[in-house]
């Protein structure tokens, strides 16, 4: 399957980690909705979310990598890959964004917003994890 997805992710306190290029960032404990995009075998770059250890790549590689960091929900939605700016464009309207984040290929001002709750994903047509996917810690 080639979609979007949405990962919904916890951070259980603050933190200040390195994230590549872009230096140490500043998380605050809580929520956030990381947006991207897979156009080949979706199920795989979830799975790839989430392992623990792996080569970091992605920004978001080097949050998810964090030990106070989880993945606590993953939403998505069968797309062509211009729904991943789409959906960081609607993401930007209810939550707060780490700038620059994820967003090195487009001209979002990020693709990781801190959020409150995760239900209005819903509304934006995301359905919750694809069966295939099991979580690990
Ligand atoms: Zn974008």
């Amino acid at each position: 399957m080639k979609g979007v997805y949405v990962l919904v992710i916890s951070v259980g306190k603050n933190i200040k980690p390195k994230i590549g290029v872009l230096g140490k960032i500043g998380f605050k404990k809580g929520l956030y909705a990381y947006v991207g995009s897979a156009q080949n075998n979706l199920e795989k770059r979830i799975s790839r979310h989430l392992k623990k250890r792996k080569k970091k790549f992605w920004h978001i590689d080097y949050l998810t990598a964090n030990k106070v960091v989880t993945i606590k929900k993953i939403y998505y939605k069968k797309s062509n890959k211009k729904e991943e700016c789409i959906t960081a464009k609607k993401l930007s309207r209810v939550g707060v964004p780490v700038k620059n984040f994820g967003c090195s290929d487009c001209n979002c001002e990020s693709h990781l917003f801190k959020i409150r709750d995760y239900e209005f994903l819903r509304k934006f047509g995301f359905a919750e994890t694809p069966p295939v996917v099991q979580f690990t810690d």
